[in-house]
């Protein structure tokens, strides 16, 4: 039997003050993971505390600056169809949609999809060694079946990939974290957010304990002319990502201005290379472009027994995803890029 204590919190400094005085208190917004979790035993709380209904005070809104503030508690599906968000970051609103299901980006919220666990299966897995459950216990992924796993930025102690489709067009986006905690509010800009494995994987971001992400800011510029999602996984629905790719373009003729890329299923968190996008500036805008461009991105990779296939996919899926963003009209479900 788990006993638990459950409060809902009036507003975020209440929220702040239950978790700060027990260190075994959790927040619960749609709990989509943190129930998931509990299920498989590797959450124990005592104390729930309850912030769904805050979003009540936390809308999605423009900014002064330009830009668009999502509120941490708003749903990933009300994000996704909110009409600034599908009029000035179409990108975003597509990572978003192609995660998950329906029924989960429901209740799923922005604040918890930055926040969810790896779905490593060994991670769920107690009777086997897991670094980041356990740590110091070893990585039973590194020579055991990794298809689903990391080529970028992996260490001997985990090889775990950072599941979000959401969180790849926030780094392309180049969003902004807002987080408060018992020592104040901070911002952190989005490729800070989320860590590489290292020896410390039990660290899956830069959130100190009893911090809350309270809003994340998207800057002006949206990309909304020339962008694309795109997801390969086994199954079309309702599957994590084996490689996705984010990409914004800015063009000037038929030459690239400023490009963004990241990628999502092949890293601890969403990979971006400043590299290869300085590289693009003033190239056309071609396939030719883009190929030299995934030649850079993936310089570093090393694939593991079973995922050594992701390095040539992923560098297609960049090559793919740039011509689909040269054609906005692709975006439509179904639609082919003529490459
Ligand atoms: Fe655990 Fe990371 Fe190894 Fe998976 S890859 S078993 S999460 S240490």
């Amino acid at each position: 039997m788990n006993n638990f204590d459950y409060i809902q919190a009036g507003n975020i400094n209440e929220a702040l003050n239950a978790v700060s005085t027990n260190d075994k208190a959790m927040f619960i917004a749609g709990g989509t993971n943190l129930l998931d979790l509990w299920k498989y035993n590797l959450l124990h709380p005592d104390l729930l505390v309850d912030i769904n209904h805050l979003n009540k005070n936390q809308p999605i809104e423009e900014k002064e600056a330009g830009g668009v503030r999502l509120g941490a508690f708003v749903t990933n599906a009300d994000t996704a169809y909110h009409p600034l968000i599908e009029q000035r970051y179409p990108l975003l609103s597509k990572a978003i949609l192609a995660g998950a299901s329906g029924q989960i980006r429901n209740m799923a919220t922005n604040g918890g999809n930055l926040l969810q666990r790896t779905r490593c299966y060994y991670f769920y897995d107690p009777d086997v060694p897991c670094n980041k459950r356990n740590p110091g216990s070893g990585c039973s992924a590194l020579n055991g079946y990794n298809r689903i796993h990391a080529i970028l930025g992996t260490s001997l102690d985990c090889i775990a990939v950072f599941p979000s489709d959401m969180c790849v067009a926030l780094a392309a986006l180049e969003a902004v974290v807002n987080v408060s905690g018992s020592k104040g509010a901070r911002s952190i800009p989005f490729t800070d957010f989320h860590r590489l494995p290292g020896t410390t994987p039990e660290l899956d971001n830069n959130l100190q304990p009893g911090e809350l992400i309270t809003s994340i800011d998207l800057p002006a510029k949206g990309f909304s002319e020339n962008y694309s999602y795109l997801k390969l996984r086994d199954r079309h629905s309702y599957a994590f990502a084996l490689v996705s790719v984010a990409t914004g373009l800015e063009l000037e003729g038929d030459m690239i201005k400023e490009a963004r890329i990241a990628l999502g299923g092949v890293a601890h968190k969403p990979w971006r290379v400043q590299e290869a996008e300085d590289f693009l500036k003033n190239k056309p805008a071609i396939a030719k472009s883009f190929a030299a461009a995934a030649d850079i991105i993936l310089q570093e990779a090393k694939g593991f027994k079973y995922n050594v296939f992701k390095i040539e996919l992923a560098k297609r899926a960049i090559i793919r995803n740039a011509m689909m963003a040269l054609q906005p009209e692709t975006q439509l479900p179904g639609a082919q890029p003529s490459l």
